[in-house]
């Protein structure tokens, strides 16, 4: 029998190529004077938005880095006061819209933010800033981006490589928001189209990296998984990957393409219904066999091993992700963790 209780997010959402033309249009709906926020890598495309706004850029501060240093959202925040701005534009990855993110915690500003890669925070109320080597996390309405301006265009640039990782990025939110705690059905649609979209274009885009279509599809199914991702918390995979990521230094997109197929496997038995469905959308048999092969078409590692992660690390992994409770299909165990990052570490087949 049905139960759920499901919130809607509000968020206003253009999706087309050549969206970023929309900018002027769209920003006088937030405010009257913007910072422009980038990576240093992504000045260019900053300044090219900033041109587009003309008198209603306030300035550009292309200074974002992975993980929010605080340091950095000091430096932003110092230079909204500044040049007296009144809402941001984030045009970047989720390096950059998580700068907005802070900025938007501490001074209520406003965030229009035009992603480029497939993280999917532009659709999440979930913020992050690292102090001291620790990354503090939390959720808060306020830091919701208004506005999401989606331009496939805009990705044509994303390396083949990195398009194929973020994408597995997007796609884990898809396959986790299906066996969440707080599932629904209309979050397990979304799941299910993202996971549809994102595992047909992925491949295709790491052969022809300037398909329109191809970039179009998956940039839509990254906006499902961060629809997803905002409104249902994550289990399993995305707590191994912060533990991962956070005490040992591995790269985000990479170690969450490698632990997917294995936090699948793992919750197999547990979540049947949920994996069914995700097989389907895969349009495959085994969902947990389907992740590692898409992983392989992307060209993804599939092995720890190979980025970086040493088997003495292993036991300090398992302690750490039994350390605190967290919602999982199946009970999080000792045993089945340490047999399940043995074989994540040297890629063998998930779930043997
Ligand atoms: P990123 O933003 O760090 O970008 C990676 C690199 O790619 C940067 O150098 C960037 O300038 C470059 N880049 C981005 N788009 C490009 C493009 N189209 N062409 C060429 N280069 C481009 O990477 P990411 O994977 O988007 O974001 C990862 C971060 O986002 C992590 O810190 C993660 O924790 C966070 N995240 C947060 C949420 C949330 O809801 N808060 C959700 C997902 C990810």
């Amino acid at each position: 029998m049905l139960s759920f209780a499901y919130e809607a997010l509000p968020a206003r959402v253009i999706f087309r190529a050549g969206a970023l033309e929309d900018l002027p249009h769209e920003l006088a709906r937030l405010g009257s004077r913007a910072l422009v926020l980038a990576t240093p890598e992504q000045r260019p495309l900053a300044e090219q938005a900033a041109g587009l706004l003309g008198s209603r850029a306030a300035g550009v501060f292309a200074e974002a880095r992975a993980h929010v240093p605080i340091e950095t959202a000091r430096a932003a925040s110092a230079e909204v006061r500044r040049l007296s701005a009144d809402c941001c534009v984030a045009v970047g990855g989720g390096s950059t819209t998580g700068l907005a993110k802070a900025l938007a915690l501490e001074l209520e500003l406003p965030i229009l933010a035009v992603p480029t890669t497939y993280a999917g925070s532009e659709m999440t109320p979930i913020w992050g800033i690292t102090e001291d080597g620790l990354k503090r996390t939390g959720r808060n309405p306020r830091v919701l981006p208004r506005t999401v301006l989606y331009d496939p265009l805009l990705t044509l640039s994303l390396a083949p490589a990195l398009s194929g990782t973020s994408g597995i990025n997007a796609l884990a939110h898809c396959v986790e928001g299906l066996y969440s705690e707080a599932a629904n059905p209309l979050t397990s649609l979304m799941a299910e189209e993202g996971i549809r979209a994102l595992s047909g274009s992925l491949p295709r885009i790491v052969r022809a990296p300037q398909s329109l279509e191809a970039r179009s599809e998956a940039l839509y199914g990254a906006w499902l998984g961060g629809a997803v991702l905002g409104a249902v918390g994550m289990a399993l995979h995305h707590k191994l990957c912060h533990v991962l990521g956070g005490t040992f230094d591995l790269p985000h997109a990479e170690t969450h393409a490698i632990i997917l197929p294995h936090a699948v496997a793992y919750n197999a038995a547990a979540a049947p219904q949920a994996l069914r469905r995700i097989a389907s959308a895969l349009g495959v048999e085994d969902p947990a066999q389907g992740l590692l092969e898409l992983a392989r078409a992307v060209g993804a590692p599939t092995a720890l091993k190979d980025i970086g992660m040493s088997r003495s690390a292993l036991e300090r992994a398992v302690e750490l992700a039994t350390a605190s409770p967290y919602f999982n299909p199946a009970p999080i165990r000792a045993d089945g963790l340490r047999r399940l990052l043995e074989n994540a570490l040297e890629g063998r087949r998930p779930g043997t």
